[in-house]
């Protein structure tokens, strides 16, 4: 069959409050321009994020029935660290509330002020969790990766050669680690190739620098490689991910992306004291080590859906479903990043609306035509989150000014995409109409999820 279809059927239904426009503008207008200050009831389709909002399976609910609430030593966790170590392969594993809790502990332990951690791309808390420690926060995508409308296989590569002279440039004693992270969330939700991932890993045992991988999104990440590097067509899921992470020495994960879960995340070490010095912070401030900061049934949801998301009908529909927005989309003249990513389609802003400047913020004004238009939620990935140097206060154009529309897993059906399809060409219809914004409240960190705007 050529019609791919969502591989579940839907048991349990959540309705959506449709709104009329001039209830949109009034919403947004009172959420100071900014689609994080909306209530969420007010939005139609809400694709802010993928993180936390998937459907859980039915298997994933009833594994919360057998939740061991037990402070210390649950079978929950048990359970949790032994699925954990079989897919990924490392010693340790400890667990975290979300993903930037293991960030911050892993962080905590290894980075000093002055010293400098390259990334592909680094996600926004990841950058903001390692400028907090006082570190520098290098960014080193692949040279594909500068041009959005380019179609290469694997756009979210680090660039090998200016890690080679990023560490000629510092010195080794000056990186505490070298991340990846895994689709390049930042960088358009593009994979890394496996040669890529050994590369770097390669560069950095030569150096003696720890290699860790930021996971979210590592079995999408795996069913591209299945799908387009040379020689893994014939493994499974599971054989490449074992693969992936054999190169790494630990990894930060969010649970609340690619295990199917609500909340939850987790950090992994192969060093021993490294972990001892990892588990002492998490006491502090997560919980004690056999549950950091999780219920039990948390930790059993996260278990479950670990598997589930290594099956290869659910990837195949997954990456198929990203790519028929991406696709439609292209097909209408709408400048989208290419190729299609896994868990989202960007919108290259910048193009879409070529008159505004950046420092106008492009890719936060097309969010909010979105919104008015059909009550859809993206996120402005551009010159708000990432425009502002947190030590100068010096504001720049950001890279690249992109509206990311997430698509949380098992959510939404095909029509709900066919709405989306239709909303953004109708913005697209009437462009050359949308102003631009400029920031009227904003906090020093992280400014992108409690700013306010105004309209030019
Ligand atoms: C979501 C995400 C994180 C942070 O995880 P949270 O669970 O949101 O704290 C880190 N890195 C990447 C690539 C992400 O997508």
């Amino acid at each position: 069959m050529n019609t791919i279809i969502e591989p579940f059927k839907i048991k349990m239904v959540e309705p959506i409050k449709l709104t009329t426009r001039a209830e949109r503008e009034r919403y947004i207008q009172e959420a100071g321009y900014n689609l994080f200050l909306l209530r969420a009831e007010d939005v139609i389709i809400d694709l802010l994020t993928d993180s936390g909002t998937s459907a859980m399976s039915a298997a994933q609910w009833s594994a919360l029935m057998r939740g061991d609430e037990s402070y210390a030593g649950a079978r929950s966790w048990y359970r949790f660290e032994a699925t954990v170590r079989e897919i990924f392969g490392f010693e340790h594993v400890i667990p975290t509330h979300q993903g930037r809790a293991a960030e911050r502990i892993l962080f905590s332990v290894m980075v000093k002020p002055g010293m400098v951690v390259p990334n592909n791309t680094h996600f926004d808390t990841t950058r903001a969790n390692i400028e907090y420690l006082g570190g520098r926060a290098v960014d080193l995508p692949c040279p594909e990766a500068k041009d959005p409308a380019l179609e290469a296989p694997f756009k979210g590569n680090m660039d090998t050669q200016a890690l080679e002279a990023l560490i000629e440039e510092v010195g080794p004693e000056r990186i505490p680690l070298i991340m990846i992270t895994v689709t390049n969330n930042s960088g358009g939700g593009q994979p890394v190739s496996m040669a890529n991932i050994r590369e770097v890993s390669r560069i950095a045992r030569k150096h003696g620098i720890p290699f860790y991988i930021d996971a979210c999104r590592f079995a999408e990440n795996a069913y591209f490689i299945k799908l387009r590097e040379e020689g893994y067509q014939n493994k499974s899921v599971r054989e490449i991910v074992a693969e992936m992470f054999s190169y790494a020495d630990g990894c930060t994960m969010s649970a609340k992306k690619d295990a199917f879960a609500n909340i939850g995340g987790f950090l992994c070490t192969n060093d021993a004291s490294l972990a001892q010095q990892e588990r002492d912070l998490l006491i502090l401030t997560e919980g004690f080590p056999t549950y950091g900061g999780l219920a039990g049934r948390d930790l059993e949801a996260i278990a479950v859906g670990l598997r589930e998301v290594l099956e290869e009908d659910y990837l195949r529909y997954r990456l198929v479903s990203t790519r028929y927005v991406a696709d439609h989309l292209t097909e209408r003249g709408i400048p989208v990043v290419r190729p299609a990513g896994g868990h989202a389609v960007y919108l290259d802003a910048r193009r879409f609306l070529p008159h505004l400047d950046p420092l106008e913020y492009p890719g936060q004004a097309l969010a909010v035509e979105l919104y008015l238009e059909a009550g859809i939620r993206g996120v402005e990935i551009g010159t708000v989150m990432f425009g502002k140097d947190p030590h100068t206060g010096e504001e720049r154009p950001a890279q690249w000014d992109l509206v990311r529309l997430a698509i949380p897993r098992r959510a939404y059906t095909q029509s709900h995409m066919d709405y989306v399809v239709e909303a953004v060409e109708r913005v697209w219809a009437r462009r050359e109409e949308i102003r631009g914004y400029r920031i009227v409240e904003e906090p020093p960190f992280l400014r992108h999820f409690t700013a306010r705007f105004e309209p030019l």
